[in-house]
């Protein structure tokens, strides 16, 4: 088994694979695809399920001092003033009025023209660009049947706002006290200008966000610990360390709220990028909210009769992003018996579907032996059944959306009741009775794991 790729995986060969094997498809194809909207195929729902299921887990699961919401997508238009977004969440554009064509102001170095694209806009003399305007990111729309002053509103361009609007309900129904948070994984819209790369960058997408409240003397210290939890998630779950690292923003790059921001960046096709931002925010939100509402949004301890604004810890990631590093950090290919085979080495507890049951040849009682196999199987995991064509194929086929175990019943299974299980990176074949293949699967399912590209 000789590894020929071990280096940085492009882009084209994951969007490929996403298309082949029904991960992401480009949306509204058949009327020519949509800029930047992606839909997730059967395989792709499997895996970002399980990417936000292990958030869940590491939220809610193992630990006891946070809870879930799940909030509107269409909140108060005053929310938007208050968080900021109405006035502050633009990008600067420019229009050329030759081309029509509209680019980032701060990125018009990296633009193409639109007339000449070896050139970039500006650079020829038939470019005629406006000066730069400032751009709102936030999905416009109106509510009730009638378009009048007041009906505008947004749809959230993050999910964070919903936790604000609801930590005074939070104090009272969920026996919390800081530090305690409150997450929430759901879409947030924003209408970005610089697209493509995939579905590292889309107008519609989801965030998986979490907002932690301290005591403000607690906030540092509550920092440091979300930023180290959320590396752990990220490298638990597989993702080799050196393509993962934390930056840290420079003052400038702060907002003027927050007193320190770091990002877990992913090694990228595109280079390192952002997969998710740790943010110390300071008491703002609330403050805001508080002043734009006219409640009081303050933790009162009944006891010591002490007030006061809690500080907030803001872990904020993206679930196509985290599932694009995923997938980017597990694509791998190899050789076997001359043959290039592509390979998803996803950590078992992300893989869409955790067992294939096959049938090596579909007579002499083995495909109806299988399917006793697979329906017991599948009770507890997330199962395939396969019968047609040669073996060989039907071991690619799960080997490229990343099935880590195939168990197949031979002419031997059914004088003994025992089954070859296959692992998909060692390639190993262990011979087990079948009464006993649940229980390894599940070992093997929780069993530390790490990645087999780290050896090559
Ligand atoms: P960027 O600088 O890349 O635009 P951001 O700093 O604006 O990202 P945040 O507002 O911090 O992003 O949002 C938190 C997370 O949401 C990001 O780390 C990213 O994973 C995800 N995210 C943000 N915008 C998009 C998008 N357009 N498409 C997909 N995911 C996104």
């Amino acid at each position: 088994m000789a590894p020929v790729s071990d280096g940085l995986v492009t882009m084209e060969k994951i969007v490929s694979l996403c298309k082949r094997r029904g991960f992401v498809l480009p949306s509204s194809e058949i009327y020519g695809g949509l800029g930047s909207s992606y839909d997730y195929a059967h395989y792709g729902v499997l895996l970002k399920n399980n990417v936000k299921g292990q958030w869940w887990r590491a939220m809610l699961q193992e630990r006891d001092d946070v809870v879930a919401l799940d909030s509107a997508i269409i909140q108060h238009p005053r929310t938007w003033e208050a968080s900021g977004h109405l006035a502050g969440f633009t990008d600067p554009l420019v229009d050329c009025r030759t081309c029509k064509l509209r680019f980032r102001a701060d990125l018009i170095d990296q633009a193409q023209c639109g007339r000449k694209p070896s050139k970039h806009p500006g650079e020829t003399p038939d470019c005629d660009l406006t000066g730069a305007r400032d751009f709102n990111l936030m999905f416009e729309t109106t509510i009730g049947p009638v378009s009048e002053e007041g009906s505008t509103v947004y749809l959230r361009p993050e999910t964070a706002q919903g936790i604000f609007l609801n930590f005074k309900s939070y104090l009272q129904f969920s026996r919390k006290k800081p530090p305690f948070g409150i997450a929430q994984i759901g879409k947030s819209f924003r209408n970005e200008i610089t697209t493509g790369n995939f579905i590292f960058r889309m107008r519609e997408f989801e965030q998986m966000e979490m907002e932690f409240f301290v005591p403000p003397d607690q906030a540092e210290m509550w920092f440091g610990h979300w930023l180290e939890q959320r590396m752990n998630w990220y490298t638990t779950l597989g993702l080799r360390p050196d393509h993962l690292r934390l930056r840290a923003h420079d003052q400038d790059e702060l907002s003027h709220y927050s007193s320190a921001t770091s990002d877990v960046e992913y090694l990228f096709p595109i280079g390192w990028s952002e997969v998710e931002g740790i943010a110390n925010r300071g008491d703002f939100d609330l403050t805001m909210h508080a002043k734009f509402s006219g409640q009081k949004l303050e933790y009162v301890d009944t006891a010591s009769g002490e007030r006061y604004i809690p500080h907030v810890i803001e872990p904020a990631a993206g679930a196509d992003r985290a599932l694009l590093a995923f997938l980017v950090d597990a694509y791998d290919e190899d050789e076997i018996e001359g043959e290039v085979r592509t390979v998803l080495r996803l950590h078992p507890l992300i893989a869409p579907v955790k067992v294939v049951v096959l049938p090596l040849v579909r007579k002499d009682g083995q495909p109806e032996l299988a399917s006793e196999v697979y329906r017991d199987l599948r009770e507890r995991f997330q199962t395939e059944y396969d019968e047609g064509g040669a073996i060989g194929r039907r071991y690619r086929r799960q080997d490229e959306i990343g099935t880590p175990w195939a168990v197949t019943i031979d002419h031997q299974s059914l004088e003994d009741r025992t089954v070859t299980l296959r692992d998909r990176d060692s390639l190993a074949q262990e011979r087990i009775a079948i009464g006993e293949l649940g229980e390894e699967i599940e070992r093997r399912l929780r069993a530390p794991w790490r990645s087999p590209k780290l050896e090559t």
